[in-house]
């Protein structure tokens, strides 16, 4: 396909309330979307700024802007160039995320397929999460109530506040919520490997399902400790940025399952290179998000439905923000559904991003 123009718009969308996490705190979502066209259709993508990646909205912008020569009026065949793309941008890959996923779109309306069409795959309903930031151990139960009463069957409560602390709220919220809620729990690299497996074992008796990236990003052996060493699963994710790291995770064991974010990873492509590590392994694992628009957890759900070894969806970002910029998306017996008209199925609301574009005259 041949592209003809590469735009990037950046927003800010406050979320619905501040949201806490190890790593620290934010009111204000800030996203970069991107806008292709190709051969008369346009496609759009979503990048993050994130600390994962540790991308701002500045770096982003100036990565797409710097890339533009070596794709605009140039032919390009998404999984044959992203190697090359990924080359040339090496410390983007929200950045590239975004590009990947405007790609995607557009090669599906242009040949009039979903994105799911061309991973492979089966059109079913996601049974997303919704996530808890740190809070007070009451908010913490207000909060699952809310979210089991709107049909949710998977709570994820981020820890981090303190041993105890996060063992009483996870208890007092398996109490609020019954057995049949799935309850997950992230750490955000809050705990030493030692202290990790002591919460472990103190959460065995709350059935949750796995705990998430206990120890610090760099700490690989501590990782391999910890799951070597508890009961309950463990998953990796702001270790695992690319598939080189996913497949070291898989071969020698260091965590139980793997956290797919497309904004850590370069997008759908990444994203299904490390689907293709996990299906070689047998791995479990996840697909997640960070604070991006519906745009995003679009493409993370064509990537769910893509394969069984994601087993989980995390993909809530969009219901903590305070407006949604483009439907296609459902939310329906519990479960998020994809459309299935061409590409991601997304249909942009062009006024919102007007509505929201950050002013960053004199930044850039
Ligand atoms: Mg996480």
């Amino acid at each position: 396909m041949k592209i003809d123009s590469l735009e990037t718009i950046p927003i800010a969308i406050d979320r619905n309330e501040v949201f806490t996490i190890s790593t620290g705190s934010s009111l204000t979502a800030e996203n970069v979307i991107v806008r292709v066209e190709s051969e008369g259709v346009v496609g759009w993508g979503n990048a993050s700024a994130n600390s994962v990646t540790e991308e701002t909205t500045e770096s982003i912008l100036k990565a797409l802007k710097n890339f533009k020569p070596e794709i605009v009026g140039k032919n390009v065949e998404i999984e044959n160039n992203w190697k090359e793309w990924n080359k040339v941008l090496p410390e983007a890959p929200s950045a590239l995320a975004g590009l990947d996923i405007a790609l995607y779109d557009a090669k599906g309306k242009l040949e009039n397929k979903s994105v799911l069409e061309f991973l492979g795959g089966k059109n079913e309903g996601i049974p997303t999460d919704r996530t808890i930031g740190h809070m007070t151990k009451s908010e913490t139960v207000e909060h699952a109530r809310e979210f089991v009463d709107k049909g949710f069957r998977a709570l994820k409560i981020k820890i981090g506040l303190g041993l105890m602390e996060d063992v009483k709220r996870v208890r007092a919220v398996r109490k609020e919520v019954g057995n049949d809620i799935d309850i997950w729990v992230d750490a955000n690299q809050a705990f030493t490997p030692e202290e990790s497996i002591t919460l472990c074992q103190k959460l065995e008796e709350t059935d949750i399902k796995f705990v998430e990236q206990p120890v610090r990003v760099n700490d690989i052996e501590g990782l391999k400790k910890v799951t070597e060493e508890t009961d309950i699963p463990i998953m990796a994710d702001e270790t695992v940025k690319d598939p080189e790291m996913a497949e070291r995770i898989c071969q020698e064991e260091i965590a139980d399952m793997i956290n797919i974010k497309l904004a850590k990873c370069g997008g759908l492509t990444g994203g299904r290179k490390i689907v293709e590590i996990m299906e070689e392994y047998d791995v479990e694992g996840m697909v997640g998000c960070m604070g991006e628009t519906s745009v995003s957890i679009a493409a993370g759900s064509h990537l769910y439905n893509s394969t069984l070894n994601l087993k989980y969806a995390d993909l809530d970002s969009h219901f903590m923000l305070s407006d949604n910029i483009a439907s296609g998306l459902e939310f329906k017996d519990g479960k998020l559904w994809i459309s299935e008209e061409p590409g991601l199925g997304m249909k942009i609301d062009t006024e919102k991003l007007d509505k929201y574009r950050m002013n960053l005259k004199g930044k850039q």
